[in-house]
């Protein structure tokens, strides 16, 4: 018999956490033979809806899952996990200038990165969707150095390079299987550089470079990389809430291979802390693309970059940078 994983997912009570939880209780992200410990958390205000979602967990009547509780605390939540899906945070109200928005979030992640430290296995890995979620991701890293290593901590840009995998699919006529290794570098916002200089695309059984596939540079150069850094904010516009059902399918497409790894010959983007890669300062939490074999990523090496893609990753470099310093600001505590 399998062990069970204990699996934690923070802001159940959401819209991300509502698409997110059946996807780990059925066995879409670790597979249909390990059974899942699922604990939810939220604040206690949402207690009542917490308990609903955990009522209709267990009239899903899955095999996978194992056992579900909701908590509204972090000892509970945080004791004994393999994983955590770190979703909740506190989001931007009209009026709250960005650093105010910040400084809340700093507070949650400051608080779940020592909880992480104090109660977690010291193997559990980290995947941050709560937004700013490349600075939150840092900010949990550090709070919980010294029990659970940094690598173990990653941010979300799965989404953004779903975006990118789509998008290229709809240009050039084809469906997701027949495009990859599409990159997204750098931020979880509106700097981030999705690039497809080293993507390929399948068309009538060849493979081909992206840019040949599409036969637009302008294009590709241009509107592409606006629609996937502007998807998110066209989605508030249409649905009048923020994307859910895709980020809960890409936070799980993340999880899944971190846990299971990527197939031969492809990567994936994820954001993880820097070791110097490319040039980008150590420990900030970047988002690069990574091939992933026994629980391990490893930044793919060696890719080269042109005028047009070294100016994209630089302004996403320095606005990561000051975010990190406005958060460490924000912790009253500059000096690492
Ligand atoms: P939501 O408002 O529907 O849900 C967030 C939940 O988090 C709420 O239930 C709230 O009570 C809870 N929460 C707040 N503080 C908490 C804390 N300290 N501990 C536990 N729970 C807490 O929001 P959503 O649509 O589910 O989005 C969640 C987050 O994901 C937001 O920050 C959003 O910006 C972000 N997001 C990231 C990506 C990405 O690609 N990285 C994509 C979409 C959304």
């Amino acid at each position: 018999m399998t062990a069970p994983l204990r699996v934690l997912v923070t802001g159940a009570a959401g819209q991300i956490g509502y698409s997110i939880v059946i996807r780990i209780a059925d066995g879409t992200v670790f597979g249909k033979d390990q059974p899942v410990q699922l604990v939810l958390l939220d604040v206690p205000q949402c207690s009542n809806v917490l308990e609903g979602v955990v009522f209709e967990l267990q009239d899903c009547a899955l095999p996978t899952l194992h056992s579900v509780e909701a908590v509204t605390e972090e000892k509970p939540a945080f004791t004994g996990i393999d994983y955590a899906f770190l979703v909740g945070a506190m989001p931007r109200r009209e009026g709250m200038e960005r650093k105010d928005l910040l400084a809340a979030n700093v507070k949650i992640f400051k608080s779940q990165g020592k909880a992480l430290a104090e109660y977690a296995k010291p193997t559990t890995k980290v995947i941050v969707v709560g937004n700013p979620a490349n600075t939150n991701a840092f900010i949990a890293a550090k709070y919980a150095a010294g029990k659970i290593p940094a690598k173990n901590f990653s941010a979300m840009t799965r989404l953004d390079h779903n975006r990118a995998l789509a998008q290229l699919a709809l240009k050039t006529g084809t469906t997701i299987g027949d495009v990859k290794n599409v990159i997204i570098w750098g931020n979880h916002s509106g700097t981030q550089f999705p690039d497809v200089t080293h993507a390929t695309v399948k068309k009538n059984g060849t493979e081909t470079d992206a840019y040949s596939a599409v036969g637009d540079n302008a294009f590709l150069q241009g509107p592409f990389i606006a629609t996937v850094q502007k998807r998110g904010g066209v989605i508030i516009e249409k649905r009048k809430l923020s994307s859910a059902m895709s980020a809960a399918k890409a936070a799980c497409d993340h999880i899944h291979d971190w846990h299971f790894g990527t197939k031969a010959g492809e990567h994936v983007s994820m954001a993880v802390p820097s070791d110097g890669s490319y040039g980008i300062p150590q420990g900030l939490i970047f988002s690069f693309p990574v091939t992933i074999e026994s629980g391990e990523w490893k930044i793919v090496q060696g890719l080269s970059f042109d005028d047009f893609a070294k100016g994209k990753i630089a302004a996403t470099t320095k606005e990561l940078e000051e975010e990190r310093d406005d958060a460490l600001k924000a912790c009253d505590d500059a000096n690492i």
